[in-house]
């Protein structure tokens, strides 16, 4: 069933947040109470700084019809470059190359990368990027070389 297929990439592909955050590996996603339903959902739920997010409420980004940031002609404009920064140094993720990376092989097939990239390889559940640990069996995934 083709159409089925189709479908469910494209609703995965809405888990990636225009500025390469994979929001399925997000712990105010991830957690069982109230869940926040990512990015591009809606706003219930939603921390405070994403509310306010520089980057969401970007009017170069919306007024340029952009799905990603890396279409944008000021990227990575300083707003991205610092979120990278605090990425890379907390969690060990590159936004900017999360977005590289969509535009190289396109959002459907990073999610699919993603996916694999972020399952625990001792009990396969999904890893937390804002958790040094699995939460499921506590493997320590930092120790990993990505
Ligand atoms: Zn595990």
């Amino acid at each position: 069933m083709p159409g089925k297929v189709v479908q469910i990439l494209a609703e995965d592909a809405l888990i990636i947040a225009p500025c390469g955050i994979n929001c399925s590996l997000c712990r105010a996603y991830m957690r069982e109470r109230q869940p926040c339903p990512a990015c591009r959902g809606g706003v219930d739920n939603k921390s405070k700084a994403c509310l306010a997010c520089a980057i969401k409420n970007c009017a170069v980004l919306a007024a340029g019809g952009h799905r990603f940031c890396f279409s944008c002609e000021k990227f990575p404009c300083a707003k991205l470059l610092h979120l990278d920064h605090r990425y890379r140094t907390k969690y060990s993720v590159s936004v900017i190359e999360n977005l590289q990376r969509i535009k190289a092989v396109g959002v459907e097939q990073f999610v699919a990368e993603d996916t694999t990239k972020w399952s625990c390889p001792q009990c396969g559940s999904r890893l937390c990027m804002h958790k040094p640990q699995c939460v499921n069996c506590g493997y320590a995934w930092q120790a990993r070389q990505f």
